[in-house]
């Protein structure tokens, strides 16, 4: 049976108990243990697929297509485990399901309750599809005290309660906060966010604090004692230079072990980190720099573009260079003079994915500057379709090319996706419909044309990639595109959907409609992003 780890955060948000859960799942799998991280977010929404990238960050993409919060991107980074749907649930989730079996009558006449059916319905989550796993670990979003998280906490002090001793283990993030006037580290809010915790019938086994000052002796002793956790249990956290030495810097720190020892396991083997040795040494020890535009739409949230700057990163690592990214408004570029100066610098152009009409003009005038100069251009959902409007207006010759994502338009060469198969079947979608949930969502093969530059970086001529649009190519524009010099060079099987776009008169110029920043890790960096960074390094070296 599975052992569960549940990390819970006190005293503030934004502590990196995301990162810290796939770091200490990557540090349980170097030791050779199977492991899966999972997220509970206490908020109402059914998924994040509907919240805002300034509210939420960017919305991560399973193979099975759920819209999940960004922390699956982490762990699936960090431990190489694709999430899936499972890996994820919502308060609005779980209350969704019971009011649906309410309104069925499943619960015959009962009064339904969040003790026991919210806890039960959060327990159920926690529990299924565990057999095959060492390690399961739960991360709770939010902070100990939030009201909106407290059916999380009490369905983990039930759940630690009713399995087997030392199957379950207690994890706490906490911040140790440097105050300037006093020259020292208080220990205080630690003390009451643990006392927060136990107050809810959950006595954590192993803190972990946060701080950018080395935790003295004294403190870690004093924070044991109050908080009733052994000294070596109290593992300081530094903040970090780079994530990539996070996995590395709380091995050192004791974590796993002191994880393992309050299951009972003291003998565990050491674990492997040679690739994450390999990882930090590419990553601090480059041979170049490239620099690389980012033009799009939610530029001052860097959350809101996470897997794509994260890819960028490992592009990098697979050339042993470090990418700069500059990260550039696509509504100033509606300037044409303001354009130029920003994107001349640069080694290569990326257009990401985004949703809305705002800034769209400035995105195709960077379409249109990289494919005038010659600079590698790299277009990614919205950014391919930008790319395919770009071809038509300025080389196809037809003027009004648009999508009818920003409102009725002449000449539709990007349109509604009324329909596409599935593996459940025909999915069928009309205009005005619901927008949660409802997009061409999770993995869908493609079909690449054998001698295409595509089929040459992916080195073969059927893949799979996560997608997450509403909108399509259409393909009745192919003959058009195409005479213009963009050629189609991925498909979905039945040929009715584009997928690459692709121009063969430039030195690196690629669309594709779905997202590869989803699947590439920092020890296998995904190879349009390597072969893309590695065009920057040759860019670079032309100017
Ligand atoms: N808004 C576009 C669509 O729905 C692109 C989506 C995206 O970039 N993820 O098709």
């Amino acid at each position: 049976m599975a052992r569960f780890i549940f990390i819970t955060g006190g005293v503030v948000s934004s502590l990196g108990k995301g990162l810290m859960a796939a770091s200490l799942a990557a540090l349980l799998q170097a030791r050779g243990y199977k492991v899966r991280i999972r997220k509970f977010d206490p908020y109402l929404n059914v998924d994040p697929g509907t919240m805002s990238p300034y509210q939420h960050g960017e919305v991560y993409v399973t193979d099975d297509g759920a819209e999940t919060d960004l922390d699956l991107g982490h762990y699936e980074r960090f431990t190489g485990v694709a999430a899936r749907q499972s890996d994820n649930v919502t308060s609005g989730r779980i209350y969704q399901q019971i009011i649906q079996k309410e309104r069925r009558g499943d619960y015959l006449g009962a009064t339904v309750q969040v003790i026991p059916h919210v806890t039960d319905a959060i327990k159920e989550f926690a529990l299924a599809e565990t057999d095959d796993l060492d390690f399961v670990l739960c991360e709770i979003g939010g902070t100990v005290g939030d009201i909106e998280s407290l059916p999380f906490m009490e369905a983990i002090r039930q759940l630690r309660n009713e399995l087997p001793r030392l199957s379950t283990v207690s994890v706490h993030v906490t911040l140790v906060p440097f105050i300037a006037a006093a020259g020292e580290l208080k220990t205080k809010p630690t003390q009451h966010s643990v006392r927060e915790l136990a107050a809810l019938g959950i006595q954590p086994d192993v803190l972990l604090c946060r701080s950018e000052h080395p935790l003295p002796d004294s403190d870690r002793a004093k924070i044991a004692q109050f908080c009733n956790v052994r000294a070596e249990a109290v593992i300081p956290a530094l903040d970090a230079a780079s994530i990539y030495e996070v996995p590395m810097q709380y091995h050192a720190e004791g974590l796993d072990d002191e994880v393992l020892r309050a299951f009972g396991i003291g003998d565990a083997r050491d674990p492997d980190l040679t690739r994450w040795y390999d990882v930090l040494d590419r990553y601090q020890n480059p041979e170049g720099e490239v620099t690389i535009g980012v033009v799009g739409k939610y530029v001052v949230l860097q959350d809101a573009y996470k897997s794509l700057r994260e890819a960028l990163v490992h592009g990098g690592l697979a050339n042993r260079v470090k990418v700069n990214i500059r990260w550039l408004d696509a509504e100033l570029f509606e300037d044409a003079d303001e354009l130029a100066t920003r994107l001349e610098p640069l080694d290569a152009i990326l257009v990401p994915g985004g949703f809305g009409e705002r800034g769209s003009e400035g995105k195709i005038a960077s379409v249109r500057y990289a494919r005038e100069n010659a600079i590698p251009f790299f277009g990614i959902c919205l950014g391919m379709q930008m790319a395919c409007i770009e071809g038509a207006r300025n080389v196809s010759g037809i003027a009004r090319a648009s999508t009818t994502e920003f409102g009725d338009c002449e000449e539709p060469v990007v349109g509604l996706i009324t329909e596409w198969m599935s593996e459940e079947g025909l999915q069928k979608r009309e205009a005005g419909g619901d927008l949660g949930g409802t997009m061409r969502l999770g993995a869908y093969p493609a079909r690449l044309a054998p001698n295409s530059h595509v089929a040459s970086v992916y080195g073969t001529t059927e893949i799979s990639e996560r997608h997450r649009h509403r909108y399509e190519v259409n393909v009745h524009y192919r003959d058009a595109l195409e005479k213009g010099g963009l050629v189609f060079s991925g498909e979905s099987p039945d040929g009715e959907l584009p997928e690459i776009v692709e121009r063969p008169d430039h030195p690196w110029f690629i669309g594709v409609q779905f997202h590869p920043e989803l699947k590439s890790k920092p020890f296998d960096p995904h190879p349009l992003f390597a072969s893309f960074v590695a065009a920057a390094v040759k860019q670079s070296r032309l100017v």
